[in-house]
């Protein structure tokens, strides 16, 4: 069961892309939504509001908890800058800039490079943030005129757009990939 954070924000998209996958989501507002979750997408939004609104429902230390074990959490734009440092679950070592592609208007489809692919693809940037610095082992994925826009560090899958909105698959195969592949040696370990 993937948990798809439903406190503001692009959580239907989610869910679809979700499903398009075959895997099963549910929405999580309250900690009692964290039982047998096997992943977690935190939604685009407002990271400012959802950031009060995880704070208010408490879910904040469960969720640190879990990413804290390797959990595989994905954050598309809003949700990523919650990973970030400075966010409030602070889980990978990225530094980002909000909004710093300027106001609403300026939010557009640029097209980007996936690693080891020849052909680009569109992104959807919606006032995103710009990775400003990496550190440690994060893995550079994506990149769209030349900022890095797609990260992995670990159990963390960081993308400042959003894959989401487009019918694009890889990096909602990445995601179910560190699932299955934590899952498989959660179920090895028995
Ligand atoms: N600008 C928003 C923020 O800083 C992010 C926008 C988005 O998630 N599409 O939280």
């Amino acid at each position: 069961m993937i948990g798809i954070l439903a406190l503001q924000g692009g959580v239907e998209e989610h869910r679809h892309s979700m499903s398009r996958c075959g895997a099963a989501t549910r929405p999580v507002r309250r900690c009692e939504d964290l039982e047998n979750i096997c992943g977690m997408i935190l939604p685009g939004g407002e990271s400012t509001t959802i950031t009060k609104l995880i704070i208010s429902s408490g879910i904040g230390p469960s969720v640190r908890s879990l990413i804290d074990a390797g959990m595989p959490v994905w954050g598309t734009c809003a949700g990523s800058i919650l990973l970030s440092r400075g966010g409030i679950w602070e889980s990978a070592d990225v530094e980002m800039q909000r909004n710093a592609y300027g106001p609403q208007r300026e939010s557009r489809i640029r097209s980007g490079t996936i690693k080891g692919r020849l052909e680009k693809i569109p992104m959807v940037f919606i006032r995103a943030p710009r990775v400003v610095n990496i550190s440690g082992d994060v893995e550079v994925l994506a990149r769209a005129d030349g900022d890095m826009v797609a990260l992995r560090q670990r159990n963390v899958l960081l993308t400042t757009f959003h894959p989401e909105l487009t019918s694009e698959t890889y990096f909602a195969d990445i995601f179910m990939g560190m699932v299955y592949s934590r899952t498989s040696q959660a179920a090895s370990k028995g």
